[in-house]
């Protein structure tokens, strides 16, 4: 498997292609880079979009979800409990930061925690790890986590927008952090780092 971060502007959250050399299948994780971009990479890399999948349904994680579904035929993957966000610019969180705010198409498919989504001859596991959002997820791959908002590197989400509950997510902390072997964590935002690294050095591990 390999994984390109994807060139985002402004506001935009970390955007991650991973694909599977052997298949040269692709999924975009929280489609949140140009669309052009992303559709030129694939081109590039003889690369066919199978998904699009979503950690959460904050506007920040979204920007070119449409677009790449329009010109690729992926289906677009989010946990249930962040579904509705997806066509509410309230709950997306965009009408508080532009307005009048973003909203989307529905789903194509909703996800839910255990689920296993394969990728070429990998299979991405979804956990289900609320509390940035009810339907926060991260999506785990072997040695890798794509975190989401849920953690960062020496940080964590937010929980004061709407859905965030701070009791959840210290539960969804304990449980990655009590995950068995070594993971590279693909954060929503910041620097890529390591559970390792996390679980030794973020003062919000520490204190759960
Ligand atoms: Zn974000
Ligand atoms: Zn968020």
């Amino acid at each position: 498997m390999q994984i390109r971060k994807l060139p985002v502007r402004g506001f935009a959250s970390n955007s991650w292609l991973v694909f599977d050399e052997e298949s040269r299948m692709a999924a975009v994780i929280d489609p949140s880079a140009d669309a052009e971009v992303v559709l030129r990479l694939l081109r590039e890399g003889n690369l066919t979009l199978s998904m699009i999948l979503l950690t959460h349904g904050h506007f920040d994680h979204i920007f070119a979800a449409d677009t790449l579904r329009a010109s690729s035929g992926a289906p677009l993957m989010i946990h249930e409990k962040d579904a509705p966000m997806l066509t509410d610019a309230t709950r997306n969180v965009s009408a508080l930061f532009f307005g009048k705010g973003n909203v989307y198409k529905p789903a194509d498919r909703l996800l839910h925690g255990g689920d296993a989504l394969l990728l070429g001859n990998n299979i991405i596991t979804v956990r289900h790890t609320p509390g940035h959002t009810e339907g926060s997820v991260c999506f785990v791959l072997p040695g890798r986590i794509f975190t989401g908002d849920t953690l960062f590197e020496g940080s964590i989400g937010r929980t004061d927008l709407p859905g965030g509950d701070e009791r959840a997510l210290n539960e969804s902390l304990r449980r990655i952090a009590a995950m068995r072997g070594e993971y590279t964590l693909y954060t929503g935002h910041g620097n890529v780092t390591t559970l390792e690294h996390e679980r030794k050095n973020n003062p919000y591990l520490s204190n759960i």
